[in-house]
């Protein structure tokens, strides 16, 4: 019997705090630039000094040279107290502190990637660097589950140094000073938690981050998952994955334990009723996907609640995510990621049929398969209106809603697309007049070893994105 039965607990989403993602530039210059705006000659050269010698500082945490930046902050703090860099020093020279972040994986822009964030509670600072080999194990642990290896590319990995000043966690009436407050939850597992109001405030010094971490508490045992932050006791890797599937993309425990009771509400791979015919999945009951049913026995309970199968999902005991949960990992994954990556020229801009443009389309490509490429030549008046892409750094693509339906067939189509598709728009056989092109990319979710998609419902049209130019026709 595995200890992974008793390694979590859910947490409701809704208890998270939101943090705005700052602007892509360092803090550090910004807060400078802020200051110098109004301050005198000799107040900003000690500004530029102190800000210099921060980058220096961060640079040394990159490179996990920690008590060497540590003095360094120390320094800045003490040299500079009245700049900004200066106070930020202090706070990163304190016994508890985020000292900097370095990348683990880069897999392209931040704007159109997954950030997640690991660090460490528990952590003094010469034990940093034991840290690090975990933060560097992260990507690969995450593609040991197929779903998250076939979509790795649409993730970036970062590691935050957090220092702690104590190497503990708090239960059986002890406490530790801690950077995150790691603790043990009050039952008779004990699952490892943290203050998930410390994690976000790092997450806000990360320009990159987006509210999504994983944390490895050193003394801790089991984990906990939700909004976005998934919490795991030492460094047990197989909990790993169970618990960004809470954080991540909202799933339940599918698995029974002695201590949950009462009744649960209806979630994406949890039911509160046994009816197939109503259960949150019943299209893939339908669609008779191979050992996906209602089985009773989830959420801890072992009555009164039901999941979509007994064939191991990682939300029981198993490795890897059952078909269900596969499902809404994969839309979570598209209401942050756009499959369109680029376009050039400048979408919604206007084209001119002389010389015939040539559209060029960025697209994201998972591991195996690619996507399906579609363009159109509309008049004006037939093509259905427009519904923009959500932008910011917090965007839900869900909110944009399914794209309207195209009457007619494309004018050209690429199927298992790669990175980059070009069209030569053909305008010779166009009337005069005004013109709407329209590329539409599509992720089907079909991979080779799959006879279904492992998308079968997508309500809000997150695995289609669009990009439209305006082509004049002279
Ligand atoms: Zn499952």
């Amino acid at each position: 019997m595995r200890t992974s039965a008793l390694r979590t607990s859910g947490m409701r989403a809704s208890a998270m705090p939101t943090i705005a993602r700052p602007a892509r530039r360092t803090l550090v210059l910004a807060l400078a630039l802020t200051v110098s705006l109004a301050t005198p000659l000799a107040a900003q050269s000690d500004e530029a000094a102190a800000a210099k010698a921060f980058t220096r500082a961060e640079d040394l945490v990159a490179k996990a040279n920690y008590t060497a930046a540590r003095a360094l902050y120390r320094e800045i703090a003490e040299r500079w107290p009245k700049t900004a860099a200066g106070q930020l020093a202090a706070l990163r020279a304190q016994g508890n502190a985020f000292l900097g972040r370095a990348p683990l994986l880069d897999n392209g822009p931040s704007a159109n990637r997954i950030d997640i964030v690991v660090m460490g509670d528990g952590y003094m600072l010469d034990k940093l660097n034991a840290f690090d080999d975990i933060a560097r194990t992260l990507p690969k642990n995450f593609a040991r589950d197929p779903v998250l290896e076939e979509y790795l590319g649409y993730h970036n990995f970062w590691r935050a140094s957090v220092v702690s000043r104590e190497d503990g966690i708090d239960g059986f009436g002890r406490t530790y000073d801690t950077a995150l407050g790691g603790r043990m939850l009050p039952n008779v597992h004990g699952q490892a938690t943290v203050d998930r109001g410390a994690v976000q405030r790092i997450l806000g010094e990360i320009p990159e981050a987006e509210g999504l971490a994983v944390v490895f508490v050193k003394a801790g045992q089991l984990g906990t998952g939700g909004g976005g932050v998934a919490v795991i006791g030492g460094r047990e890797d197989d909990t790993v994955i169970h618990e960004w599937g809470h954080a991540f993309a909202g799933l339940a425990d599918e698995y029974i334990d002695q201590v949950h009771r009462g009744r649960t509400a209806d979630s994406i791979n949890v039911a509160g009723s046994g009816d197939p015919k109503t259960v949150p999945w019943r299209h893939w009951i339908e669609a008779g996907a191979p050992g996906i049913g209602v089985y009773e026995g989830a959420a801890g309970m072992q009555r009164g609640a039901w999941k979509p199968t007994t064939g191991g999902c990682v939300m029981e005991h198993g490795r890897y995510f059952c078909a269900v949960c596969r499902e809404a990992v994969v839309l979570a994954i598209h209401r942050r990621v756009d499959p369109i990556d680029g376009a050039k020229p400048e979408p919604g801009s206007t084209l001119r049929s002389k010389p015939a443009p040539t559209l060029t389309v960025e697209v994201l490509r998972p591991r195996t398969h690619g996507l399906d490429v579609r363009f159109w030549v509309l008049p004006k008046a037939q093509a259905p209106a427009e519904r923009p892409e959500p932008q910011g750094a917090r965007r839900d693509r869900a909110e944009r809603g399914a794209l309207p339906p195209i009457a007619g067939e494309p004018d050209w189509v690429v199927f298992n697309a790669g990175k980059q598709v070009q069209w030569k728009v053909p305008v010779r056989e166009r009337k005069p007049g005004t013109y709407v092109v329209v590329c539409r990319v599509r992720d089907t979710t079909k991979v080779a070893r799959d006879t279904l998609p492992w998308v079968l419902k997508d309500d809000a049209g997150v695995l289609e994105s669009e990009r439209r130019w305006t082509l004049l026709v002279e």
